[in-house]
């Protein structure tokens, strides 16, 4: 399949592919995303097959107005309208049950459905010409580190999807924060975006997820965000040069000096990780290096999920 390069002036191409059952890359503020019409089971699979994913693990429906939230999600509660006055468009998914019109495979079998309303003109202009919410996990390869500009999707996905839609760099770099409504309280079950301590604001009792929640997570059971390069962590408060290791080529991220081979650096700030992290660990391996030696930043605020991204790549699944 031959896939076409789009530019932000030609999204009704883009739309007429996806009511045709293609597959269409797109951008939003967080990451690319990989479209398919929500609705469409058939989509749904062409997305499991085209990343290499699980189909247990369960995709997140884009849509474009409360109306289209309210057509796929069976309860919406008071809690959910809040926070949807509150946080979109913006990177925050909910958890919500679903009614029968989604179908399984766009959820990997599971009662319920996520939901976003992206804060990206071209995302929102591209689901309001569909009609229908797109189905979008981030558009990379299952297992790679997601994709913050369109020539990650070409390097990851060309020749297996009709479509990429350009928009340049995304603004935010680290996927949406998905919270789960509708179990027994609500809870995080990924870091993203949006931070704990914004959400805090309006659900003052936040707990972390039980076993049960959890389990209705299946995405974050996996190897995830990984370049092929090895990815050590240098512990906040250690010196980099410590953890070098003495065999091979290492590229070094971090805000504090250190003499590697590679040297990328970045602000000690969240949202510059955040922006940078993804493209640098492809950029690593571009550069052919062994190890890839990453400085630890604060765990507050965006730097959660900056965290979370970065004990994944190296491995450390918890
Ligand atoms: P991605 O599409 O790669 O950004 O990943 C989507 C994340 O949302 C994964 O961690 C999924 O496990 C999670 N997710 C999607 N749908 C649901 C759902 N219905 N219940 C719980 N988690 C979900
Ligand atoms: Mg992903």
């Amino acid at each position: 399949m031959h896939t076409r390069l789009l530019h932000t002036d030609e999204i009704d191409e883009a739309a007429e592919l996806l009511k045709r059952g293609e597959l269409v890359a797109f951008p939003t503020e967080t990451v690319y995303g990989l479209g398919g019409n929500g609705l469409d089971a058939r989509s749904a699979e062409k997305i499991y097959a085209a990343k290499g994913r699980p189909s247990d693990n369960p995709l997140i429906l884009h849509v474009a107005s409360t109306e289209m939230l309210e057509d796929i999600a069976e309860e919406v509660p008071e809690l959910a309208h809040t926070l949807m006055t509150e946080f979109w468009p913006g990177g925050l998914t909910l958890v919500l049950k679903k009614k029968s019109i989604v179908p399984d495979a766009s959820t990997g079998g599971l009662t319920t459905v996520a939901v976003r309303m992206p804060a990206h003109p071209v995302a929102l202009e591209l689901i309001a010409a569909c009609g229908f919410p797109l189905a979008a996990p981030s558009a990379n390869k299952s297992g790679r580190p997601s994709p913050t500009r369109a020539e990650h999707v070409i390097e990851d996905l060309d020749g297996e999807i009709a479509a990429i839609l350009n928009a340049g760099p995304t603004r935010i770099g680290m996927e949406s924060t998905v919270l789960d409504l509708s179990g027994e309280h609500p809870a995080i079950l990924r870091f993203g975006a949006v931070t704990e301590e914004e959400l805090r604001n309006f659900i003052p009792n936040l707990q972390s997820p039980t076993d049960e929640q959890r389990k209705r997570a299946p995405g974050t059971r996996y190897r995830h965000y990984s370049p092929n390069a090895k990815v050590t962590i240098v512990p906040l408060g250690e010196l980099p040069e410590n953890h070098l290791e003495k065999e091979g080529r290492t590229a070094y991220i971090g805000y504090e000096p250190c003499d590697a081979a590679e040297k990328y650096h970045l602000e000690n700030d969240a949202r510059d990780y955040a922006k940078q992290l993804f493209a640098l660990l492809r950029k690593a391996d571009h550069d052919k290096v062994d190890h890839i030696l990453v400085q630890a930043i604060d765990e507050a605020g965006l730097g959660a999920a900056v965290m979370d991204r970065l004990r994944r790549a190296a491995g450390q699944l918890n």
